[in-house]
């Protein structure tokens, strides 16, 4: 069974093709700029074949995916015949509100679902449903297309973690909860990190750390999220790349009213300035903080320090809330390739009985044990892979598991 992923962001979609068999991936790809002027890079991951990258005229995603689809077919860079070997189709959807606690058939039940969840996730459902439409348009209805949602995973929280102490009204009326993100990522490695420890995932109690440029944690009790650190929006909980996480919100009428900033232009702020870029002033990337707090930089330092600190944080509280941990798990752009990150974080961690291996923690973006195989608590380093997930869950619902 070969399997279709698709990933589409507002002026992108990215790609790969599974084959099931092997759960390996065949091709994958980016088209970029769809809807300004267009490029795609494709990637053939079989012997013999060349990748394709070229500026190419994309004005909306269905010419998107027709020009994917005709480089995989392609002579020259395809790795099947016809289209008629894709036998589906899973999207990545960020938002499902509580109404998708698992990944789902599209129809148009699940459509209008995704519809009605907009409003929570303005930029990401619009293009998810872009890419869906754009794929319905390009294969026909033969091909079963699945949608996996980010916030799926975290539908297993109980109401004492997703509730926010406002005025109960909000969420009856207004669906004002914690939802969480990243919640594929979290599942996949809370999955695989049973696998390599060899227990049974509802005899563990993980905490995962996926800290990427968006960045959160979730508390993983028997395979199932109790809580996680993002909530309502992906803005809070760590401090991250450019976003601000945890805030007081009293803080942001201060700052609007002394500086007459809008309430657009103020989560502006909050979303593109702030985290570990709006206290370094330098940048939003983990390698950029690294060489500046080397060099002496202590705004630099600092925000890594901030970092570092609200990891330890959460993953205490976690600690807590679970009445215990077994594994704590590191994964995403900074979590796979940070040794300094995790090393600064793993410091925190005497209490629970963590024995950190600096030795073992000397790797990049490959599953490795990093504390001691006597450590009480293991650390683990995990690459994620949310497009196995979706391909995983998208054979099992068209192969009616
Ligand atoms: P992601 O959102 O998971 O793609 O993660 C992207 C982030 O990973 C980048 O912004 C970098 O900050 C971080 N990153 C990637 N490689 C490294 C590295 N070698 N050391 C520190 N951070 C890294």
């Amino acid at each position: 069974m070969k399997i279709l992923v698709i990933n589409a962001g507002s002026s992108s979609l990215k790609y790969q093709l599974f084959d099931m068999e092997t759960e390996t991936v065949l091709a994958k790809g980016l088209c970029e700029r769809i809807g300004i002027d267009g490029h795609l890079k494709h990637t053939p991951l079989v012997e013999g074949k060349t990748v394709y990258d070229e500026d190419i005229a994309l004005p909306t995603h269905a010419e998107a995916i027709t020009a994917v689809i005709d480089k995989l077919v392609s002579p020259e860079h395809g790795v099947v015949s016809s289209m008629s070997e894709i036998d589906a189709v899973g999207h990545r959807v960020l938002h499902g509100l509580d109404k998708f606690s698992g990944s789902v058939l599209v129809n148009d039940d699940v459509m209008a679902a995704i519809q009605e969840a907009v409003p929570f996730g303005p930029l990401h459902n619009p293009a998810n449903m872009t890419g869906i439409r754009a794929c319905q348009k390009v294969m026909g209805d033969d091909v079963p297309q699945v949608a996996v949602f980010d916030t799926a995973f975290h539908q297993t929280m109980p109401a004492k973690a997703y509730m926010y102490a406002i005025p109960y009204e909000y969420y009856e009326k207004d669906s004002i909860r914690r939802y969480g993100f990243h919640g594929t990522s979290h599942r996949y490695v809370g999955g695989r990190v049973a696998e390599i420890m060899g227990v049974p995932e509802k005899d563990l109690k993980v905490i995962s750390c996926h800290m990427g440029n968006g960045s959160s944690i979730a508390a993983i009790d028997g395979g199932k999220c109790v809580d996680t650190s993002m909530g309502f929006t992906p803005l809070v909980g760590l401090p991250m790349g450019t976003r601000c996480g945890d805030l007081d919100p009293a803080i942001m009428q201060f700052i609007m009213n002394k500086y007459d900033l809008s309430i657009d232009e103020m989560m502006n702020i909050l979303n593109k300035k702030s985290g570990v870029l709006g206290i370094s002033g330098v940048s939003s990337d983990f390698r950029d903080l690294d060489k500046g707090a080397s060099e002496g930089n202590e705004r630099c330092a600092l925000a890594l320090d901030m970092f570092h600190y609200w990891v330890a944080k959460v993953v205490g509280s976690y600690a807590a809330a679970m009445n215990g941990v077994d594994a704590i798990v590191f994964t995403a752009g900074v979590g796979e390739n940070s040794i300094a990150t995790r090393k600064a974080i793993c410091e925190y961690f005497g209490y629970l009985g963590v024995d950190f291996d600096d030795e073992a923690n000397k790797c990049r973006g490959k599953e490795q044990l990093i504390s001691t195989p006597d450590s009480k608590v293991k650390v683990y380093v995990v690459p994620t892979n949310e497009e196995l997930v979706i391909a995983r869950d998208t054979r099992d619902i068209v192969s009616g598991k």
